[in-house]
């Protein structure tokens, strides 16, 4: 063996060895086999020169897995983790070990991808109709989603759905309540300011006083208080005004529920039921409203139908609602939502059942009374006379009592009128309390916890007035009764997982998703307790850590981006759109510009883009794409000029969703900024930009970066996710603040998108680690190595399939488009069957009919070896075979593997299955490959339309499981 020099020993211990699939050999395989001497070749083969980086990036040297551990170790040690009872929305929670080992920390829950294709995904569907059962349960309302991005946000789509289900159709008022969370009320402002809606703020009790479409309400609420709103809710009713309800999930196990009082929609944060605070999220918002409002909802819902055996099988109801298909018209732009967080929470309240929670929520109550009635019985005056967890009180020496507090590191809430609150939660202990009496009195006070308890188990304290105490049973159904044993529970999540296909059984080539590896040496610092146990409205000298690696992150993004500036709020893609369309909005106001309102969008732009450019109040005109999947630049010229002066923005992706690098990138920015235009540059493409070129050089005034694609978030099965915006100068004093956390920034008094102010916060130390383990040499080299497999891949099918769309030298970018339409054409057989049947070769299937119709996108990522993506050809290659044989007429178009895709266990064990023109073993293992490595998927072929025409978002009975 030839001695190596300690550098050249140093290279090959580094991180980025072990993201990039294919090893040296390997990769000079494939490059001769596309047709490029090396990386560089292929790149400047690929990429047109107008648009490539002069300088390499400068985020630094890549480095080892250990060196980079030691220095987000650094970082979390910067963040002191006191005690919270600050509440606000975020409380501290026990997160049961067997979920955190089991489901938050196993990549075979946070790897898969959002359910698309049901088939393989049915234990993440029934973890999440689990979720949609407790929020209804609790609620006292009949149709749940599946989970929105936080409260605040679900707040503004309640506010939404009142004014699309709403009779008083000339009501433009929706009246917020003054005693909801600050955070909530600030994302409402944001959002109704783009529709038009004119928010009216006031005591809860003047409600009915205005002409309004809906009112927003929060119960308990900021401080605490429990009011029984019943009469109100019939009021506004009567008025025919949508009643919507903010409230706290580990309340609702005690109290009467909002549903029960009349109102129509009702959401919180889930994030108390086992989700780490994480400085602001990631956390699942619940969402129910009434069963008439079921076309209307925001976000996924999950539904029960029937496979082509009649068995139950769990799918996503009513897609047709959604951004993909209703565009401008969709009911939100909700896309990535918090599906992995859901599950958490789902499984937390399997686990404790309902008598778990029922004692957990007691405690909780308990331990509020008791800190209650001793703060009284010392004089202190309390803000409310009813409460679940929450207190507030004045008339003390704030001053004192926040230094005493900050001594004994533990963080109260303090409001700005001289109100101090306390919120407890499960973690909260009786010595706790002793210490907070000692904290809010002083030394001195001759409390006793024992002595108190003992009174309040007389009941001299209501603190729950008794007409508010839930009366109806809550998770009935058994899910919640029979998985209490550790045991049990590890089962019963194991038996979940295996039902579902994720990144660690095989490759998920979702084209425009970036399924690319989520390592765990960048998974691990998400669960240290430095980074998960901080509330996000700490105080910033406490939060110096999290500070540090924001600003650090930011400055690499910015580095990565050619912007100038990034916001760290929104938390998904779709949402760093609205907050980037919302800094255009802004921008053209303050030139006296605010009539600019129209937002050109390619044909072939993602759904949440016509989605979110419909939110930020803006007309979207839809601009032509030409044969070769390029923008029209004749269309796009045309309308630019006819449309100048109320042109606000074009939205465009780049690489386009066609997968290829338009040559013509920089003439549509300046054909826009001609026009007074800004260009929104759609960033879910950055993983074949990252080092070869950026959104800011390219001639870009904004993007989103979806973090949970390029920048090695995993996607949770449906999220978290995400989706800070590059921005240019002229548009920094334009993107989302915060109402309660400003860091002294000009944007700080801008209104926000999120509930927190830097979004999921917990989820930022993966994107920190990927940019950290790989640096400027391993983040160029994967782009480059994103190509090369998309090449790879691309050539290799290109001889069985039509590939749609090439750019310069018949290259395409990251992925690539294969079309279908001529097979369904000669055979009969759809996108739909081969995606099917792919499951039995145990893949996922690509992306399929996005951005095209009748077509699949295949994008491999870096990450994926040479084995693994020859492995998916031959599958391609072999299932171009049966199609075939379909073509000839060997198998009957209405029976052969495609159409009957994918295949169970129940199907080979089934005695008719000898009628069929195939073999067992030709149907689930098609070949050798899967012998040695079987995915089953555990339904048939689900039935969508009986689906959706019987609808059923609720638990199945237990009998349709066995
Ligand atoms: C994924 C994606 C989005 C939306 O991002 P989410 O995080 O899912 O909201 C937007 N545009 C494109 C092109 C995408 O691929």
């Amino acid at each position: 063996m030839t001695k190596q020099t300690l550098t050249q020993l140093e290279q090959h211990e580094l991180f980025l060895t072990r993201h990039i699939g294919p090893d040296e050999q390997q990769q000079q395989d494939m490059l001769n086999f596309v047709g490029a001497e090396s990386l560089e070749d292929l790149t400047a083969q690929t990429v047109p020169g107008a648009i490539r980086l002069k300088e390499e990036l400068a985020v630094g040297n890549a480095c080892g897995e250990a060196e980079g551990t030691a220095y987000i170790r650094g970082l979390a040690d910067k963040n002191k983790v006191f005690k919270s009872y600050i509440g606000m929305g975020y409380y501290g929670t026990e997160v049961p070990n067997v979920i955190k080992r089991n489901v938050f920390e196993n990549p075979g829950w946070y790897t898969a991808y959002t359910p698309y294709q049901p088939e393989i995904a049915q234990g993440r569907l029934e973890a999440i109709l689990n979720f949609q059962q407790m929020s209804m349960d609790l609620t006292g309302l009949d149709l749940a989603s599946a989970s929105l991005l936080d409260e605040a946000t679900a707040a503004a789509e309640a506010m939404a759905l009142a004014k699309r289900v709403s009779k008083a159709k000339k009501a433009n008022i929706f009246f917020v309540a003054d005693d909801v969370f600050p955070q909530t009320l600030d994302v409402v402002k944001t959002r109704a300011e783009c529709f038009g809606f004119e928010v009216v703020v006031g005591p809860a009790s003047e409600a009915a006083n205005y002409e309004l479409f809906g009112a927003l309400f929060q119960y308990t609420n900021r401080h605490g208080q429990i009011t029984d709103y019943t009469e109100l809710f019939a009021a506004l009713k009567e008025k025919k005004a949508i009643v919507t309800v903010a409230t706290d999930i580990m309340s609702l196990v005690l109290l009467k529920s909002p549903g029960e009082m009349g109102a129509d929609v009702v959401f919180g944060s889930a994030q108390r039921f086992g989700v780490p605070m994480g400085y602001g999220g990631p956390h699942a918002a619940f969402f129910v409203a009434r069963d008439a409002h079921k076309r209307s909802m925001p976000g996924r819902i999950i539904g029960v139908s029937k496979d082509t055996r009649g068995n139950s099988a769990l799918r996503m109801a009513m897609q047709t609602r959604e951004q993909h298909i209703r565009r401008e018209k969709a009911n939100s732009n909700i896309c990535t939502a918090q599906i992995l967080l859901a599950n958490m929470a789902s499984f937390y309240a399997v686990f404790h059942g309902a008598v778990g929670l029922k004692t957990i929520a007691s405690r909780i109550n308990r331990l509020t009374d008791i800190l209650a009635t001793g703060l009284k019985a010392k004089g202190v005056e309390l803000v409310n006379n009813t409460w679940f967890d929450t207190i507030s009180f004045k008339g003390l020496d704030v001053e004192a009592v926040k230094a005493r507090a900050v001594a004994a590191e533990l963080n109260l809430r303090y409001d700005e009128d001289g109100i101090v609150g306390v919120s407890l939660d499960e973690t909260t202990l009786r010595s706790d309390i002793s210490e907070l009496f000692d904290v809010i009195l002083g030394e001195g006070h001759s409390l006793d916890v024992e002595a108190i308890d003992a009174d309040v188990l007389a009941g001299k304290v209501e603190s729950i007035p008794a007409d508010l105490i839930r009366k109806d049973a809550i998770l009935t159904h058994p899910t919640f009764n029979r998985y209490q044993s550790e045991t049990e529970m590890m089962r019963y999540i194991k038996r979940l997982e295996n039902k579902d296909l994720a990144l660690n059984h095989s490759m998920i080539s979702l084209g425009s998703c970036t399924m690319k590896l989520n390592a765990a040496v960048e998974m691990n610092p998400v669960s240290w307790p430095e980074f998960a146990n901080m509330h996000p409205f700490c105080p910033l000298d406490q939060a110096e850590g999290y500070t540090q690696l924001i600003n650090e992150l930011s400055d690499y993004l910015v580095n990565i981006t050619g912007y100038d500036a990034v916001c760290i709020q929104p938390n998904s893609g779709a949402q760093g759109e609205y907050a980037g369309l919302l800094a255009i909005q802004k921008y053209h106001e303050s030139r006296g510009e605010a009539h600019r309102d129209i937002c050109l969008i390619p044909q072939s732009a993602h759904g949440t883009n016509p989605a979110s450019a419909q939110l930020a109040g803006m007309k979207v005109v839809v601009t032509a794409c030409d044969k070769q999947g390029n923008v029209d630049l004749e269309d796009l010229k045309a309308k630019a000029a006819e449309l100048a002066d109320n042109l606000s923005c074009i939205m465009i992706t780049y690489p386009s969703t066609h997968g290829v690098y338009e040559e013509s990138i920089r003439e549509v920015c300046d054909i826009v900024h001609q026009h007074g235009g800004q260009v929104y540059l759609d960033g879910a493409n950055m993983n074949a930009q990252v080092g070869l070129t950026s959104p800011g050089f390219i001639g870009a005034d904004v993007s989103h970066l979806n973090l949970h694609k390029t920048f090695a978030i995993p996607h949770g099965g449906g999220g978290p996710g995400m989706g800070p915006i590059g921005i240019k100068k002229h548009l920094a004093p334009f993107v989302a603040g915060h109402t309660v956390i400003k860091p002294g920034r000009e944007s700080d008094n801008n209104g926000a998108v999120s509930a927190a102010p830097y979004g999921s916060a917990s989820i930022l130390p993966i994107s920190w680690m990927y940019i950290k383990l790989l640096g400027n040499q391993g983040l160029k080299k994967s782009t480059q190595m994103a190509l090369l497999n998309a090449n790879y891949v691309t050539k290799k099918l290109s001889a069985h399939y039509p590939v749609l769309f090439t750019g310069r030298n018949d290259r395409v970018a990251h992925e690539c488009i294969i079309d279908l339409r001529p097979i369904k054409e000669s055979s009969g057989v759809t996108e739909m069957d081969i995606a099917k049947r792919l499951n039995d070769y145990g893949f996922h299937a690509p992306t399929m009919s996005f951005p095209v119709a009748g077509t699949l996108m295949v994008e491999p990522t870096e990450s994926e070896s040479k084995v693994e993506l020859d492995r998916f050809i031959e599958a391609m290659i072999a299932i171009r075979g049966e199609i075939a044989k379909v073509e000839a007429g060997e198998w009957p178009a209405d029976n052969n593997p495609l159409c009957n895709a994918p295949h169970t266990m129940a199907d080979i064990m089934d005695s008719e299955f000898d009628s069929r023109p195939y073999s067992r073993e030709e149907a689930v293992f098609p070949c050798d490959a899967v012998k040695a490595n079987k995915f089953w998927p555990t339904v048939n072929r689900i039935d969508d339309v009986y689906g959706d025409r019987n609808l059923m978002c609720s638990c199945v009975p237990l009998s349709d499981y066995e």
